[in-house]
Parts: structure tokens; C-alpha cells; sequence
């Protein structure tokens, strides 16, 4: 039997959830293709929205729009699928050397929105700090796991759902309309990750992945409403759990957990922790950035029926909703994609597919 929808999405992870949460909120019609066996990027994320990066302790790219934007759309998913997702979850920064400790005070005193001071004597017992402490507020915590399976069961619950993996030369194009085995559909979004670099149309686009390691640990007696930075990132995982990590690797032949890097995390942690742990996983995940640092947003230049939204790279978390939010408007209002993230830059290599 045929299924006849708007638009097929092809993934759910932190993307794909987004898009699909757009057009359910704008009551679209859809259909979502997510194939389990693929691991994606968002199962291993820290979840992490942090408004300040880099040694520099600058504001990150749009945050002053992007921030607002996240924070009242998972506040609203988290509403409606009755879990909670969103904590606000300040950053107690460790601060790792005297140059971090001099860019923290220089910060502070010239276009300081987000730091704050902290009162050494609440975090002495737990870590070491010879440069002592610091804070950023407005962070936030995501569970992205807890989300993402619920909207899968909120997707498999009205049908929207297909566990499947989508192959293109499995699509069929009409006139105005696209097949897919028995899926009727006028237009596709790819929310793939690094699957769309193998993407015959969109292939062209400048990924450049990045793998990341993290170690799952328990740290009974830390409490679990705050993340801990130093070189390294103590993050609340699930339960009484810790996530750590993690590492930027441009260059990996294997997507296997590495011995070098738990050793790494290992040496850091004796270094600062004054508690005692214990390691119980070690996860992976490659990243899908590219080399420009800003997404891939928008409808192809030749074949306007297929439209990608992707390249979220190291900050899916916080850029997935308004991208997501901008690509459907473009869509069916045709307002502007933000010139920086519009995959429009793009259009000459595009073309040429
Ligand atoms: C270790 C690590 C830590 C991170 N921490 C953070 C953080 O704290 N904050 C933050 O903002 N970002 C973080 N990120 C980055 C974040 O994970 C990504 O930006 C984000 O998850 C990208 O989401 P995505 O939906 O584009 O891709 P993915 O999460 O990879 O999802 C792609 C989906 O497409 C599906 N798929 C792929 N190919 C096919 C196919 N052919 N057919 C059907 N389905 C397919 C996959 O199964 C998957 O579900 C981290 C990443 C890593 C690796």
C-alpha cells in the first residue's frame, strides 16, 4: 500500500528529530527513514549547550539568537513528550593553566556576558585547582538520548516511522512528486550526518568528520547538577553517571574507542579529582563537521525537490532547532536561510553533480 506524505526525512538523530518536530508542529504530513544500525553522532553528545569557546573564552557563533531559540524549543518538545530534556547547568571551570586563569580575569573585565565568579571553597573538595575557579551560567544540559528515543516513539505511535536504511538509487522521480519503495513524497530533507557525504547530490559539500571519544564514569559524592571543565569536560550523564571527553580527531582510520585516549582522560582526572571512580563504558561518535565551521542548510540548486540540513559539526545541540525551524520556512514561506550557514555558497561545486 502506498503512503502518501509531504516530505520524507532521512535520519533521526538530533537533526532529523528537529525537522520532524517543525513539521508535526505545523501539521505537515511526513515521513521519517532512520536506520538503527547506523550509529549516530547525537547517541554519544554531551549534550551540551555552552555559549563561550576556545582558550579565548568568546561568545559562540549566533548565540545571542540561537540560545533564546533552543532553550524555548526544548523546553517545548520537553513539554509535550512529558520527560524532562532541558536543565540549566552552570560550567565550573577548572581553570587548567595561568593562561586560562588570565583569559577567564581579562574576560571578565571586557565583554563579559556569561561569566561568573565561584566561591573556591564549595568545589576545593572535589578538585584540585591551583589557578582556582571560575563559571559560565547560561549552560545548558540536554538528555539527547532520553529525547530522541521518545520522539521515536512518538513518530512510531502516528506512523511517521520507518526503520530502514535509504538508499538513493532506490528513488524515483516524477514531475512534481519522488518515490521511495512505497513512499509518495513531493520533497526529501537528508538530516543524515557523515551518510550525506556518500549522498550523490550533495557529496560535494565540504565535510571534513571529526571523531570523538568520551569514558562513561561513576563519581559517587560529585553532585550532578553542574558541568566541570578543565582541559577536559565532567558532564551529568544518565543516573549517577559522568560523561568525559573529549578529543578532536581529524585524521582516524577506525571508529573504534582508543587506548590513547582513555589513557589521556585517565592521567587528567588523577590529575584534578579529588574522588574516587570508576570507568564503565567507552564511547565513539564522528562528528559531521566541515572545514568552514557553519552548516549545510537549504534546497539543491538543480534538484529542488531534495534539500539537506546538515554540517552541525560540534554544536548539534544547540543549532539543530533553528536550522531545522529556517529550512522549513524557507521552504513554505520562502524566507531567507542565513547566508553564512545557506548551502547557496555552495552552488557553483553543487551544480556541477
Ligand atoms: C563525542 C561527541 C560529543 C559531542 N558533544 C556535543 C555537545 O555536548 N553539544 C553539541 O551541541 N554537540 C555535540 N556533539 C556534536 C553532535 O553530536 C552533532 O552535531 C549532532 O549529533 C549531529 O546530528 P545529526 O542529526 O546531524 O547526525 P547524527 O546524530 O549522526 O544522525 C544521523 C542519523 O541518520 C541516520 N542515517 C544515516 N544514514 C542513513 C541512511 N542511509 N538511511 C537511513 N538513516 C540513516 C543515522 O542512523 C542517524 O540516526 C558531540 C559529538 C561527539 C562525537
Amino acid at each position: 500500500m502506498q503512503a502518501e506524505v509531504k516530505y520524507i526525512i532521512i535520519g533521526q538523530g538530533l537533526v532529523g528529530t528537529w525537522m520532524s518536530y517543525q513539521l508535526d508542529q505545523a501539521g505537515i504530513s511526513y515521513k521519517i527513514i532512520n536506520d538503527e544500525t547506523i550509529q549516530s553522532a547525537s547517541s554519544v553528545a554531551s549534550g551540551v549547550i555552552n555559549p563561550v569557546t576556545g582558550r579565548r573564552i568568546v561568545q559562540t557563533w549566533m548565540i545571542e539568537t540561537i540560545l533564546p531559540f533552543a532553550v524555548k524549543a526544548y523546553s517545548s518538545i520537553q513539554e509535550k513528550l512529558n520527560i524532562p530534556i532541558i536543565q540549566q547547568a552552570p560550567v565550573i571551570l577548572i581553570h587548567p593553566s595561568e593562561q586560562m586563569l588570565e583569559s577567564f580575569n581579562y574576560r571578565m573585565q571586557h565583554e563579559n556576558i556569561y561569566l561568573i565568579k565561584q566561591d573556591p571553597t564549595q568545589w576545593t573538595p572535589y578538585f584540585k585547582a591551583p589557578q582556582g575557579f571560575g563559571g559560565i551560567s547560561e549552560c545548558y544540559w540536554l538528555d539527547v538520548n532520553a529525547m530522541i528515543a521518545s520522539w521515536k516513539n512518538y513518530l512510531i505511535s502516528h506512523n511517521h516511522y520507518v526503520n530502514a536504511n535509504f538508499d538513493m538509487q532506490d528513488v524515483v522521480f516524477h514531475e512534481n512528486k519522488v518515490t521511495w519503495k512505497n513512499i509518495v513524497a513531493e520533497k526529501i530533507i537528508f538530516c543524515d550526518g557523515i551518510s550525506s557525504m556518500q549522498n550523490p547530490f550533495f557529496k560535494s559539500l565540504p565535510f571534513a568528520p571529526n571523531k570523538g571519544e568520551a569514558l562513561i564514569i561513576k563519581i559517587p559524592g560529585l553532585p550532578n547538577k553542574n558541568i566541570y571543565k578543565n582541559n577536559i569536560s565532567i558532564i551529568p550523564w544518565k543516573q549517577d553517571l559522568f560523561w568525559v571527553g573529549s578529543n578532536y580527531e581529524w585524521t582516524f582510520n577506525n571508529v573504534q574507542p582508543s587506548e590513547a585516549f582513555k589513557e589521556k582522560m585517565i592521567e587528567n582526572l588523577n590529575q584534578f579529582l579529588n574522588l574516587p571512580y570508576e570507568i564503565v563504558d567507552h564511547i565513539v561518535g564522528i562528528r559531521p563537521t566541515n572545514t568552514q565551521r557553519r552548516p549545510f542548510v537549504g534546497i539543491h540548486p538543480t534538484h529542488s525537490q531534495l534539500a539537506i540540513c546538515n554540517g552541525m559539526g560540534t554544536k548539534g545541540c544547540s543549532l539543530a532547532p533553528y536550522f531545522t525551524a529556517q529550512l522549513l520556512a524557507h521552504w513554505e514561506q520562502g524566507t531567507p536561510i542565513e547566508s553564512e550557514a545557506s548551502i547557496k555558497r555552495f552552488e557553483t561545486i553543487l551544480k556541477e553533480n
